[in-house]
């Protein structure tokens, strides 16, 4: 081969793979077409072999042309493959686009059931006095739900006619709380004072459904042991609990009552939100009070039943029905409508 010859053979090659590259239609054909001009046994790579044949004189002229067309072809094919691969993934992008234009599907969003907005108002008002939040069984045992609370064991609320018991091999027997007083008992149980602590929850008892009852409802019940605790503690809490549910005029009394896990025991009533007294208010019958629930300074025994010593130490309790807080707040006057999930009452709240 002469040194023309060789010359003539490269710019073949160069028309060649030029019109290869810009024929290739994917980046797969232009490797191909890539690995058959500079591959280890590619045109262009025999070709720049074949100047070893060639006298010294040759190769000096030779050498810089073949490299000049070895980047030359390289710097295309580079750039050709850039350019195939970014329509590649316009068209990738293309194919998997959805029309933002279409109008959406149907979805509705859910929302809150009205006594899970109850429970976090009456929550979020206690915590902000301090107390947290503290969670207890559905199933409970004598002990947590009745005997540590200082229920006697001739206690009405224990016959079988008011608490389900539930049957199985345990030694103690099994019931659904009636209260949720029993996370009292859990929670001051392998605990020191000062404790302060709100737990509401789902209890049962074995009421026939009506307008005011379900055997299945939700209570708030708080605790707070520390020293020296009194009444008035109980009533400034309360008074801050019914002012961040009912507004800033509300106020509230006790009337004296019994439970056997507090003395002395109390019934909270607060100023009805609905009326200033008057006597045709259907909601407090013209009172002007409405019952809210049960309080007290926690029993001796019940602190004794838990390890802690009443002599130094002193709590108040109270429960409230969730459901009678939400009836009164939403202006609710069927419980049943908490219960039965029709949408067109849930979508309301
Ligand atoms: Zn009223």
């Amino acid at each position: 081969m002469t040194p023309k010859d060789w010359q003539g053979k490269c710019s073949l090659v160069r028309e060649h793979f030029l019109s290869e590259a810009a024929k290739a239609a994917s980046a797969e054909a232009l490797e191909a077409v890539k690995v058959a001009c500079l591959g280890r046994k590619g045109e262009l790579t025999e070709l720049l072999k074949s100047l070893k044949d060639f006298s010294l004189e040759d190769k000096k002229t030779l050498g810089p042309l073949g490299n000049a067309l070895k980047q030359e072809l390289s710097a295309l094919f580079d750039a050709r493959e850039a350019a195939l691969k970014a329509s590649e993934l316009e068209a990738g992008l293309m194919a998997d686009a959805s029309d933002v234009t279409l109008p959406p599907y149907p979805f509705q969003r859910g929302r809150l059931h009205p006594l899970t907005l109850a429970t976090r108002r009456i929550a979020g008002i206690l915590e902000r006095l301090g107390f947290a939040w503290a969670d207890g069984p559905h199933v409970e045992t004598e002990r947590y739900n009745f005997d540590a609370l200082n229920i006697p064991q001739n206690h009405p609320a224990r016959a079988m006619q008011d608490t389900f018991y539930l049957n199985g091999p345990c030694r103690d027997k099994r019931l659904l709380r009636t209260h949720t007083s029993s996370v009292q008992i859990r929670y001051m149980e392998g605990r020191k004072p000062p404790l302060r602590i709100i737990s509401p929850g789902r209890v049962f008892r074995k009421d026939a459904l009506d307008a005011s009852h379900s055997p299945v409802f939700h209570q708030v019940e708080g605790l707070y042991v520390d020293k020296n605790v009194s009444m008035a503690d109980l009533k400034s809490t309360l008074t801050s609990l019914m002012r961040g549910l009912f507004g800033p005029k509300a106020r509230i009394r006790f009337r004296p009552s019994f439970f056997p896990f507090v003395e002395p025991g109390v019934e909270v009533d607060a100023t009805c939100s609905f009326c200033s007294g008057g006597a045709r208010c259907p909601v407090c019958k013209g009172t002007g009070w409405l019952e809210m629930g049960g309080a007290g300074m926690v029993h001796p025994n019940v602190l004794k039943a838990v390890d802690i010593d009443p002599e130094q130490w002193s709590g108040f309790a109270f429960g409230m029905g969730i459901e009678r807080l939400a009836m009164l707040d939403y202006g609710v006057n069927d419980i049943r409508a908490f219960y039965e999930n029709d949408v067109r009452v849930l979508r309301q709240f």
